[in-house]
């Protein structure tokens, strides 16, 4: 039988991509409330004052301005300049200390995907990024999106690491290939985020079954705790946020060897908690204008999100 959750969760994902739906919720005059829950604001003000808070709390971030699929040069040069600017926002206000806040990129929101040269331009851009972020004294981390892009994104972030080692690159525990690539990252000095992947996948190249997706994380969390890399352990779930510290125990890991990750407004006492043990808790803050895409994708990983938006939208 055929489970009503994942029915809607294909048909979230597939609506993600939507342009004519993207527009229909763009403009509802309720969407922009509900959307706080998730997103920390449109501008660079309310990104900086959601990330102090975040840092006061003991917690770490990474901030991801909004956008992907661009699909002209000028607006992959617009999200570039955006990066520039909040990187030396953040830098002004202190907050890039320690690499306590960095930021997220993903690569398609800065070129990847336009058809001519597109990721030579991801890549121009994203090095001045990196460059930026050099001169405040923290890192980048590159999202990793749909798996058409896994060679080209995995491509790219070698050739950062080459000036900037410190690069970030992020694994999706639901593709069949990924404990392969888990191996390759391993390495000393390599920072992996490890997530189990938010994209509608075909079952050519992904497990479907949420227990295959949590076995494959596992496996794939076993080989990067084993390795001389830095985990970084991006669940909300309560079992591999569990599993995480065991294994790190057992490979004699540190406090400060690996980090947990969460979402912005997602089980923020657990974050609370984790960061109060002891524990790297770094949150992934999104920003600006274009949330329809990351709005879909949480409503798409549970229904009790959905069921949120439809009660705010039933209620005006
Ligand atoms: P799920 O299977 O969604 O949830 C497992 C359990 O976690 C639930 O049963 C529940 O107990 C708990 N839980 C989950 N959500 C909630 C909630 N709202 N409230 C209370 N409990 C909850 N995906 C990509 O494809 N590319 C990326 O670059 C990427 N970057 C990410 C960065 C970070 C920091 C994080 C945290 C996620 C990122 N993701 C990315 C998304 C990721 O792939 C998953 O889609 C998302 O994290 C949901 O998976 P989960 O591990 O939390 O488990």
């Amino acid at each position: 039988m055929i489970d009503p959750s994942t029915v809607l969760r294909q048909g979230l994902l597939g609506l993600s991509r939507s342009k004519q739906v993207r527009q229909v919720i763009e403009n509802a005059p309720v969407s922009r409330d509900v959307v706080r829950r998730f997103v920390a604001g449109v501008g660079t003000d309310e990104c900086l004052s959601a990330v102090t808070d975040l840092l006061h709390g003991g917690r770490l971030a990474t901030i991801d301005f909004l956008g992907e699929d661009t699909t002209d040069q000028s607006h992959a040069a617009y999200t570039r300049d955006a990066y520039l600017t909040l990187l030396t926002a953040l830098s002004d206000a202190g907050l890039t200390a320690d690499g306590k806040a960095e930021v997220s990129v993903k690569l398609s929101a800065v070129g990847q995907s336009l058809p001519q040269d597109g990721e030579q331009i991801a890549l121009d851009n994203a090095r001045q990024i990196c460059e930026a972020a050099k001169a405040a004294g923290t890192t980048v981390t590159i999202d990793m999106e749909d798996h058409t892009t896994t060679d080209s994104t995995l491509g790219i972030v070698r050739e950062l690491r080459a000036d900037f080692p410190w690069v970030g690159a992020v694994l999706q525990a639901y593709l069949h290939r990924t404990e392969a690539d888990c191996r390759d990252f391993a390495t000393e000095g390599s920072r992996i985020r490890l997530c189990k992947g938010a994209y509608k996948e075909p079952e050519s190249v992904a497990y479907q079954d949420k227990i295959e997706v949590d076995k494959s994380y596992v496996r794939c969390l076993k080989v990067l705790m084993e390795g001389a890399g830095y985990p970084m352990v991006a669940s909300h779930d309560p079992r591999l946020i569990e599993i995480a510290g065991s294994l790190a125990d057992k490979n004699l890991r540190e406090a400060g060897s690996f980090e947990f990750q969460m979402l912005f407004g997602i089980r923020p006492d657990e974050q609370q908690r984790l960061a109060a043990a002891g524990h790297q808790m770094r949150v992934y803050v999104p920003y600006g204008d274009e949330w329809y895409g990351y709005l879909m994708r949480r409503m798409a990983e549970r229904p009790a999100n959905t069921m949120f938006f439809m009660r705010a939208l039933a209620s005006k």
